[in-house]
């Protein structure tokens, strides 16, 4: 079984990625790790797109997809997850064309759909536990929020210190992120509606503001 998974920053894609593969047995492929095991790798590909990374460019598509490609066809007997590519409506359709070329079927699409607003709100009010990164705090969620001790927030699991990742509180860099995947013209989005429009395989497109439990059970329900 493949699939694609594709979900904003702040959807919890990430998470819901690991429960299918664990369930499934699958290959989580991530876009990021590609790029890291063909450089460590020293191959060709790697090598030529170390010179864009190092120069803080983006690693062309026609370097970008045979790396993919590559890591799907080394992937395990049950199959793979792709998770952060493709980006683009381009990537999308090369993609696309390059499965159909290797003879590697997508079975499934899964789309963890999310509001711009709280995909960032997620984002932001992630806490970190001083004693333990196993404490989920979360300013925004009432089942998860921090507990208030002298006028401070405190982990709610230990009351350990909290603190906050600089990542998160990046806003910029998180509006780069989000302009790219909510773009439905050459963006994430376009290529989400692409695999939608122009391929067999199947679109599972889950509400992304629900729990982390629930979405994982109506993904699961959904799969084979
Ligand atoms: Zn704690």
């Amino acid at each position: 079984m493949n699939i694609l998974a594709f979900g904003p920053n702040g959807s919890g894609k990430g998470t819901q990625g690991a429960i299918v593969k664990k369930k499934y047995g699958l290959d989580h492929i991530e876009s990021g790790a590609i790029f890291r095991e063909h450089i460590k790798g020293g191959t060709e590909l790697g090598l030529k797109a170390k010179e864009y990374i190092d120069e803080g460019n983006l690693v062309p598509d026609d370097l970008t997809i045979p790396m993919v490609l590559e890591t799907l066809a080394n992937s395990k007997e049950n199959g793979w997850l792709l998770d952060g590519f493709p980006r683009s409506l381009a990537q999308a359709e090369a993609l696309d064309k390059a499965l159909t070329e290797s003879g590697m079927k997508l079975d499934y699409v899964i789309e963890i759909v999310l509001d711009r607003d709280i995909a960032k709100e997620r984002i932001m009010g992630r806490r970190l536990c001083a004693n333990d990164n196993n404490h989920p705090n979360h300013i925004a969620f009432d089942a998860i929020k921090p507990v208030e001790k002298d006028g401070e927030l405190v982990c709610r699991v230990c009351g350990g210190e909290l603190s906050a990742r600089a990542d998160d509180q990046d806003e910029a860099a998180i509006n780069k992120r989000h302009n790219i995947y909510y773009d439905d013209v050459t963006g994430t989005m376009a290529a989400v509606n692409y695999f939608k429009n122009n391929t067999d395989a199947k679109i599972i497109s889950i509400d992304g503001s629900k729990g982390i439990k629930e979405i994982s059970e109506e993904l699961i329900s959904q799969l084979p």
